[in-house]
């Protein structure tokens, strides 16, 4: 531009050219203005004195590269004079001559700055021998009105001291294990270290300027870019992640790159430092910690529980499916209220689980309760189980309370059914009037309160080992004992039956006992005894009092069978017939009645194990007949068939024997109202005699067949009940054949009749 100085009244025409370090200020003095047009032209040359000042080397061409003005500085360097290079081409001065490369680099610059471009670049030249001087080369074309270039400015800046200075920067870098890059203000990445040269497998000139873009994925290739952009041109760090080409395999890791810019102390940009990390491994762990965070949901949607998590503060940060469809909160109901949980536990668990949270939150400590939770749909409450478990930290602090929910309702009934049967067994064993024993082998493991109470033992005893119930068992028990655990090993259980224990003291206690075998521990077995004594007792009186009154029945009844023999013989005498016949009649059923208190006698006797047997000899077949014959006068109604196929004898108490069959027989008659025979048969082997008494009568029903053997038993039916009987026949007789060492058995059919057979060892010296 031109102007009128106002101090000196002249006309000033200046011009700016732009230099790597600034602006090249260019000021000309004229005493008269000139049209604009005429502003710049090729003899407008800058004076000496202006150009020598400079401490650059400042030139001025022709667009074909003529040298047209040259300042000191370079001629000093070159050791040349002005009025050698003045009119020469540029390129062919001694500065440029000795090396060929920068002589083309300067060709070709003149000719793109010609076209119209502003051409910047480094080179290294020697201006004279022992000389290496490294430049910053700038040619500025300008233009004239008609916008053709008219000449050409050159400016060359020294720059070998920071060279020399980026050299000894590129040694270092290129030492350091991190990949490394440094860029001019503008961006123009100007180095690359080897390792980074190395890595992306470019030359350092395809790497220049913007060529490492190249190696950069195509999918960041815009990202980082404008990233890069942004830190020139705010002059703030540059920092982003991206993918890198390893140029020798092709594939891509990644790496932080960060820029930093180096700044004077006016605080402009001098350069740029970068870096390249690799990010790989970390990406990679990134990576893992996203699959396997997804993994947790995807636990935590799969696990049968409720599962939550939640801050310190109590907000729910998560809720799983289950945990959402059992309460029917959404997940924003869950965020936006804190208490949206509480509605659902049972008003009477709220309480506890508040305590119970807050100690956890007071103490930082896992918490666990069971609380029932409602269901949204159903609105039952179930049993949870409810636990809390605190995330910390590095430091230790809390961030999280991690949570599940699990039902535990078929859990806590079945604890209460539990429950319920150990009540059951516990009232059981704490019966008062049961004592309860646990039997292993022979040895009482355990034994309630009420057992060691009737037995007198106690606790010690039990824990010591002392209770075995062989040693409790008084000898004459023992068979009948192990005959019940017999049944008990061989069906699980064993029928009540009647024994005695030996107490501590010495002292017998009747007691029942049954048992079964635990079904969890099949080697162990429960016992129940019931104290029998009351019973035993009783029956002792029962028999005291049969005993007593059927010996005071006799006597009187004797006095009254002979005076009323007496009686009706003295009636006969005097011819008093039919009184006499009465007292016949009389004196049968005296008979009758003096058999019953007979049989009464000998059953009490036999109780007592007093009856007393004589020692004979008997011929079975002659009793037999004898007896025959007697019931067969009694009861003309039966035709008694008597089968005697041998002759036996026996050594024994005839009158005892007579008792068996007469019994057996009088039973037949009886118990067959409507038949007209019975039979009686002997029978003998080389060891054994047999009678069987057969009738075709009522029978004996099967649950029965047993029991007729005991002592007053009678069988239930309507039929056999009108019958009139005491029960003690069939008794009698099974004392009697046990006594003999014999067995009795019956066979029977309802309604078709029975059959008793008696069996009697032969040789018996009894
Ligand atoms: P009693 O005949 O005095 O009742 P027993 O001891 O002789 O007493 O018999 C017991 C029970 O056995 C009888 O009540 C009867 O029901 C049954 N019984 C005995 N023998 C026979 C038999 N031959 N046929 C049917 N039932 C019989």
């Amino acid at each position: 531009m031109e102007y009128r100085s106002p101090v000196k009244d002249t006309w000033l025409h200046v011009q700016l050219a732009p230099t790597v370090d600034g602006l090249l200020l260019h000021v000309h003095e004229k005493s008269e203005p000139l049209p604009y047009q005429e502003t710049v032209f090729p003899e407008e040359q800058l004076t000496t004195e202006v150009l020598e000042k400079l401490y650059v080397g400042v030139g001025v061409l022709t667009p074909e590269g003529i040298v047209l003005e040259i300042n000191d500085a370079p001629l000093a360097d070159a050791q040349v004079r002005r009025e050698e290079v003045i009119g020469q081409p540029f390129a062919e001065t001694p500065w440029w001559t000795p090396s060929p490369a920068s002589q083309e680099q300067l060709r070709s610059a003149i000719t793109r700055a010609s076209l119209g471009e502003t051409v910047r670049f480094e080179t290294l030249i020697h201006p004279r021998e022992g000389m290496d001087l490294y430049l910053e080369a700038t040619i500025t074309p300008h233009r004239d009105v008609d916008q053709r270039v008219s000449y050409l400015v050159y400016v060359g800046t020294d720059i070998t001291a920071r060279k020399r200075a980026e050299a000894d920067i590129h040694a270092l870098i290129d030492a350091l294990p991190q990949l490394v890059w440094t860029s001019r203000p503008d961006g123009y990445v100007t180095y690359h270290n080897h390792r980074l040269i190395n890595y992306l497998a470019m030359t350092p000139e395809q790497a220049e300027g913007a060529g490492w873009l190249a190696g950069v994925h195509p999918d960041d290739q815009q990202r980082v870019w404008e990233a890069w952009q942004t830190a020139i041109q705010t002059g703030r760090l540059y920092e982003v992640e991206l993918r890198l080409q390893d140029g020798r395999s092709g594939t891509y890791c990644w790496f932080l790159t960060r820029g930093v810019p180096q700044r004077n102390a006016q605080g402009t940009i001098l350069y740029w430092v970068g870096t390249c990390t690799d990010i790989e491994g970390q990406k990679r762990a990134e990576q893992q910690l996203k699959e396997s965070r997804e993994n947790l949901r995807v636990l935590a949607e799969t696990v049968p529980q409720l599962v939550w998590v939640a801050r310190p503060d109590g907000w729910h940060e998560y809720v799983n499916q289950h945990w959402r469809d059992y309460t029917g909160l959404t997940p924003e109901q869950v965020q936006s209220d804190k208490r949206a949980y509480l509605q659902f536990i049972h008003p009477e668990d709220r309480e506890s689980n508040r305590a119970v949270v807050q100690r956890a939150l007071d103490t930082g400590t896992m918490f666990e309760h069971e609380e029932r939770l409602r269901n949204a749909q159903t609105g039952e409450y179930r049993w949870f189980l409810v636990r809390g478990m605190p995330m910390r930290d590095d430091t230790g602090q809390i961030i999280k309370w991690c949570g599940t929910c699990t039902d535990i309702e078929e859990q806590k009934r079945i604890e209460q059914a539990l429950r319920e049967s150990q009540e059951r067994t516990s009232s059981l064993m704490n019966s008062t009037i049961i004592g309860v024993t646990i039997i292993e082998g022979e040895q009482i493991i355990d034994a309630n309160d009420t057992f060691l109470r009737m037995t007198g033992y106690d606790r010690d005893d039990l824990h010591a080992g002392r209770l075995n119930w062989m040693r409790i068992t008084p000898s004459e028990y023992l068979a009948r004992t192990l005959e019940a655990h017999q049944e008990l090993s061989s069906h699980q259980s064993m029928t009540p039956y009647e024994k005695e224990y030996l107490c501590r003291d010495g002292s017998r206690l009747p007691v029942l006992v049954g048992g079964a075998i635990l079904e969890h521990h099949p080697h162990q077995a429960i016992a129940f005894v019931l104290d029998n004594s009351a019973r035993k007792e009783l029956e002792q009186r029962k028999d005291d009092f049969i005993n007593m009154a059927s010996h005071e029945l006799r006597n009187p009844l004797a006095a009254l069978k002979l005076q009323t023999a007496m009686l009706r013989r003295h009636l006969n005498k005097q011819g008093i017939h039919t009184a006499a016949s009465a007292l016949s009649t009389i004196e049968t059923q005296l008979n009758k009645l003096t058999r019953l208190v007979e049989e009464l006698l000998d059953v009490s006797k036999m109780q007592a194990g007093k009856l007393e047997y004589r020692r004979e000899t008997v011929d079975l077949d002659v009793l037999l007949r004898e007896i025959a014959d007697a019931m067969q006068h009694l009861h003309p109604s039966h035709r008694i068939l008597l089968q005697r196929a041998v002759h036996a004898s026996l050594l024994g108490d005839r009158d005892r024997l007579g008792q068996v069959f007469s019994n057996l027989l009088s039973n037949a008659i009886k118990y067959s109202p409507d038949a007209t025979t019975v039979e009686m048969e002997l029978s003998a082997t080389e060891e054994t005699i047999r009678v069987r008494v057969t009738d075709h009568g009522l029978g004996i029903p099967q649950e029965q067949r047993d029991k007729i053997f005991e002592r007053f038993y009678r069988v239930t039916g309507t039929q056999q009940k009108a019958i009139p009987g005491l029960g003690m026949g069939l008794y009698i007789v099974t004392e009697i054949v046990k006594h003999y060492e014999g067995t009795i058995s019956v066979d029977s059919a309802v309604g078709k009749g029975s059959s008793f057979t008696v069996t009697l060892p032969k040789s018996r010296d009894a």
